[in-house]
């Protein structure tokens, strides 16, 4: 490009300021043009992802979008949605195709003034013929990387559309890092103790408040309470997903802000109401509790958690592939699954989120079972939701609005006639 511009210049310097002239032009509509496909190419984009979005959302959702006969409402959704991706598409397609008709223009008619321009100063005997075609040669070649630049402004446009959303994801809050000072101190006992702790999601809201209670080694406790209460929360803070805004949680004694959460989570155990399950088979989902156990680790661990004689009895048994989050077992004997998981995981402290879905007699005694086992020597944490449990916790805590209302053994809590002992007698004592 610059080597055009010299030797243009050299030849005939008034031609090439007017081959120069064409630049700015350029410019100008270059700017018109991508001022209003930029603006598409982003609509295009957004466009895109909302289909994608709402694709996956209702595949992974058919059942319920059958059971709710809604497929002609999700139909017309669809077509909404990919009507206006089409639009958009259409549109920015439509415009950025101008640009290269544009430049070809302009090129024609720079071609068009050096003929002409040139033509006359040939007349006037001031250049030669010869010369003239030489320029005009030279100046083709001076366009061309314009032309090609701004022919990939719509690839280049259509990725920084794309890009914006990609930074968006990446400027999202990670969690945040590490103290310092932070020591790796992997849990040794589990003793817990909350020392008036208090949180809240978002600013000026109280989802915990004053929350103060113990657990010594080896024991469990069990929350109760009201949908919304804040039970999630409790264990969410244990794990520090979540710091609190006030007050102090020890482990061990030890402050857990103190320590890496790495060495937090390595020693604590979760069974969660939604067990999760990932593609693959059941060997290799029990395994994810603990990635060096072998074959007959796994097995054993299945055994004490009650899973082993019903993964036995499928047709290629622990080689079972469960694909999409499980599907083919049922809830119970998913439940099963991630005990035995969490079995092999071998924790110290034990998060459970009792499933409150209802499971079938045999499956629910099996799950009781192999949780008590679970649980035993180890400090449990139980958001719990069936009597059996509740009962048998060395402490319960009844949490409502954020509030410890109250606390104590079962006994004591019907005793004391309180909310315990309403929620007792409404749904259990029948
Ligand atoms: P529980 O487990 O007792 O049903 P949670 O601890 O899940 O209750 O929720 C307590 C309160 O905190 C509820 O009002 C809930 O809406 C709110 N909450 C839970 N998780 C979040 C979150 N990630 N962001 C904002 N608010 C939340």
């Amino acid at each position: 490009f610059v080597g055009t511009v010299a030797v243009m210049l050299y030849m005939s310097p008034l031609l090439t300021v007017i081959t120069l002239t064409i630049i700015p032009v350029m410019a100008v509509s270059l700017k018109w043009i991508t001022n209003r496909t930029g603006k598409l190419f982003k609509e295009q984009q957004k466009n895109l992802g909302e289909l994608n979005g709402y694709i996956e959302e209702s595949v992974s959702g058919a059942k319920v979008i059958k059971a709710y006969s809604r497929e002609k409402q999700i139909t017309a959704e669809f077509l909404e949605k990919n009507a206006a991706l089409k639009t958009s598409g259409f549109w920015a397609q439509t415009i950025s195709g101008f640009i290269p008709k544009v430049m070809n223009s302009l090129n024609n008619l720079s071609f068009t003034m050096i003929a002409a321009i040139g033509g006359l100063f040939a007349l006037k005997g001031w250049i030669s013929i010869g010369s003239i075609v030489v320029f005009a040669e030279y100046s083709r070649q001076f366009t061309r990387p314009l032309n090609d630049l701004a022919n990939q402004f719509n690839t280049m446009l259509s990725a920084i559309a794309g890009a914006e959303r990609v930074f968006d994801v990446l400027d999202e809050k990670e969690e945040r890092e590490d103290e310092k000072n932070a020591v790796h101190q992997p849990i040794q006992t589990g003793s817990i103790e909350f020392r008036d702790v208090s949180f809240g999601y978002d600013e000026g809201q109280q989802t915990l408040k004053h929350l103060q209670f113990t657990v010594p080694a080896g024991q469990s406790i069990a929350f109760v309470g009201p949908t919304g209460a804040g039970k999630t929360t409790v264990t969410n803070l244990l794990a520090r997903f979540y710091e609190p805004d006030e007050g102090r949680i020890l482990i061990d004694g030890t402050d857990i802000k103190t320590l890496t959460r790495a060495s937090l989570r390595k020693n604590m155990g979760f069974v969660l109401q939604d067990s999760f399950l990932f593609q693959g088979t059941i060997r290799e989902n029990i395994r994810y509790g603990r990635l060096d156990a072998s074959d007959q680790e796994v097995e054993a661990a299945a055994k004490t958690a009650n899973a082993h004689s019903f993964i036995e009895r499928l047709p290629k048994g622990y080689d079972t592939v469960l694909t999409q989050n499980g599907s083919g077992i049922s809830q119970g004997q998913k439940q099963l699954i991630s005990i035995a998981r969490a079995v092999l995981a071998d924790p110290v402290l034990l998060i459970l989120d009792e499933a409150t879905s209802n499971i079938d007699t045999v499956t629910e005694v099996n799950i009781q079972e192999a949780l008590t086992r679970l649980m035993e020597g180890r400090t449990s944490v139980i958001i719990a939701h069936r009597l059996n449990t509740i009962q048998r916790a060395d402490q319960i805590v009844v949490l409502k609005d954020g509030e410890m209302i109250e606390k104590g053994s079962h006994e004591e809590l019907i005793l004391q006639k309180g909310f315990y002992s309403d929620l007792y007698k409404s749904q259990f004592e029948k």
